[in-house]
């Protein structure tokens, strides 16, 4: 995700590689990639401009400042990383946000759910109130899209999993029921209402007043926009003349996991003044997360986003054995015994292309994530067999089973396997080892440039590898 945006960060990055200064023609050359590569990723004209206006302004002001005060000392920082940390910052005040995500009043809550058909509306009002219930909130469901025919019973399966109560009046208008909505809540005992109303193919007239008289109905405290993130200019328009006739509060950009080129996250607020407040990054209801610009701006620059994944982990990995691990993970000592609790971490976690997808390691080597490390998340369990085949000692000298061919026989008929996945296994284990180990070596690097966000972030990519983002590669 995001590749094509990374790439023009990178080749900016690379044609100030070397130098001491940043001047106005070197600036100007840099930028050219970088605006290639957004007008490519599709954001929006108007914002293309600004964003490298603001770049340059800011590039140019810091030209004399190419060393820098740390603990005492001064030292060395490169052209290519000032100007990557002003795109960084620039990025990040593009799409960052101020205060509550979600406006709560004293009574019962609303929250009026818009967007276009099929942006992933009905699915994010089911993640949403998933997420209010960890707020400590009781929410009420409301099927108030009548338009499309399945959307109701969407809506109920939805609710029947998050185990949540779903209201809708059969032969009701959108109108009547959302207006007879806090009623119910009431009745229920409920606390936010989640109106999940009607979308169409395209913006139109009707959609917008039946939108507008539930608007003026039930007056509701929050409107949040449901934008596809795959759809990149056109999302943009869509916003405007949601905004234009609702006024809405928030935006949550759904298919973060998918092929979206950023555009959308890029161009959204700078379009409508609305934040993006949340992500989707599945289509099943835990696949939502709170919207982080410094983990988006890190992604787009191609770095990771290493503290969404540090939120991850935090849910379930032990601190202390993490940053013990990660010692060791860092300098190449790692074995196989390891590699089985991180795999079984990770199946607590989610997806390992979710996982991957957040590890800063695209940036890092050279290449890029190499294209054969396998993501399939069935595989994870025919590791796991593989590894529970295993003696305490091939588990700790995997080179045994190069040595010693027969030990791979008995631990392929033990764990129902191929003699070859088996091998296949041990390859990309060391694989992945010497990739820890040169990964550990980087950062080493990295830390010598003081001041810089990437410091913080290879501090934070130590405790996050310690919590096993690479060992799960099958
Ligand atoms: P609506 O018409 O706007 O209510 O859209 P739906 O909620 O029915 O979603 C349309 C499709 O997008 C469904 O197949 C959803 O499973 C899928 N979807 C919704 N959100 C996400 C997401 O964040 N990621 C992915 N991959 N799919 C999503």
């Amino acid at each position: 995700m995001f590749d094509t945006l990374a790439r023009g960060f990178r080749q900016a990055r690379n044609r100030l590689a070397g130098l001491t200064e940043l001047t106005e023609s070197n600036i100007d050359s840099a930028l050219r990639e970088v605006r290639l590569s957004l007008l490519e990723a599709d954001v929006e004209m108007g914002v293309t401009k600004a964003f490298l206006a603001r770049v340059k302004e800011k590039a140019i002001g810091q030209t004399h400042t190419n060393r820098v005060k740390h603990a005492g000392e001064a030292h060395a920082v490169s052209a290519s990383d000032i100007f990557i940390k002003i795109c960084n910052d620039e990025l990040i005040s593009l799409m960052t946000h101020e205060g509550e995500l979600v406006k709560f009043s004293p009574g019962i809550t609303g929250i009026m759910m818009v967007g276009l058909q099929g942006s992933g509306k009905t699915t994010s009002t089911a993640k949403l109130a998933r997420w209010l219930e960890k707020q400590g909130k009781k929410p009420l469901l409301v099927a108030a899209d009548m338009q499309r025919p399945a959307a109701v019973e969407q809506l109920k399966v939805l609710g029947g999993q998050i185990k949540m109560p779903v209201f809708n009046i059969p032969d009701g208008t959108p109108v009547q029921i959302c207006a007879a909505a806090k009623d119910e809540a009431k009745k229920l005992g409920r606390d936010v209402i989640l109106y999940d109303t009607a979308g169409r193919l395209a913006v139109d007239e009707e959609l917008m007043q039946e939108l507008a008289d539930i608007k003026s109905k039930t007056a509701p405290d929050n409107i949040f926009l449901v934008i596809d993130a795959m759809i990149g200019q056109d999302s943009v328009k869509t916003a405007r003349a949601f905004n234009e006739k609702l006024g809405i509060s928030g935006v949550v950009l759904t298919k973060l996991d998918g092929d979206a080129r950023g555009g959308a996250a890029i161009s959204v607020k700078e379009a409508t003044g609305a934040p993006i407040l949340f992500s989707g990054v599945g289509e099943t209801t835990d696949k939502f997360e709170e919207f982080r610009p410094e983990g988006m701006a890190s992604r787009i620059l191609g770095m990771g986003d290493v503290v969404g994944l540090m939120q991850d982990f935090e849910e379930v990995v032990d601190q202390k054995k993490a940053e013990r691990d990660a010692e060791r993970m860092l300098s190449g000592e790692f074995t196989l015994e390891d590699f089985l609790d991180h795999i079984r971490m990770i199946q607590k976690m989610g997806s390992l292309k979710d996982l991957v997808d957040k590890l800063p390691l695209g940036g890092m080597l050279p290449g890029g994530i190499p294209d054969n490390v396998n993501l399939d998340d069935k595989e994870l369990v025919r590791i796991e067999a593989i590894i529970q085949s295993m003696t305490k000692f091939e588990r700790k000298d995997p080179y045994a089973l190069v040595r010693e061919p027969k030990r791979v026989e008995r631990i392929s008929s033990g764990s129902g396997t191929k003699p070859e996945q088996v091998t296949e296994l041990v390859q990309k284990f060391v694989f992945m080892r010497q990739m820890m180990g040169s990964l550990g070596q980087n950062m080493g690097m990295m830390g010598k440039i003081p001041g810089m966000k990437q410091m913080a972030m290879a501090r934070n990519a130590k405790k996050m590898m310690a919590g096993g983002g690479m060992p799960g590669m099958g």
